[in-house]
């Protein structure tokens, strides 16, 4: 079974890209690219076998969903602590 070099996780998800004519096969944990099992319309010869599941798919999404959500919020907090110093620095002088 193969396993991602990045970030060794082993089940993937196949994109459809070229219209539909080729498939590429992204780790689903951290997204990068592993192989391509459909180039322009010929099967590579690359095993299924370690396809994510639909419930396994969903979950990821989540897990990014939820990740985009932590990182807008940070970011809320890291502008509004830059508007609150920069008014420290109004005030200050
Ligand atoms: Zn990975």
């Amino acid at each position: 079974m193969s396993k991602c070099n990045n970030c060794s996780a082993s089940i993937f998800v196949d994109y459809e890209i070229h219209d539909g004519e080729s498939t590429r096969r992204d780790c689903a944990k951290c997204g990068r690219t592993l192989s391509h099992p459909t180039w322009y319309g010929v099967d590579q010869g690359e095993p299924a076998e370690q396809m994510a599941s639909e419930l396994q798919i969903r979950q990821i999404e989540i897990r990014h969903a939820d990740a985009a959500r932590f990182e807008a919020s940070q970011m809320k907090k890291r502008i509004a602590a830059a508007k609150a110093a920069r008014r420290d620095e109004v005030d200050a002088e």
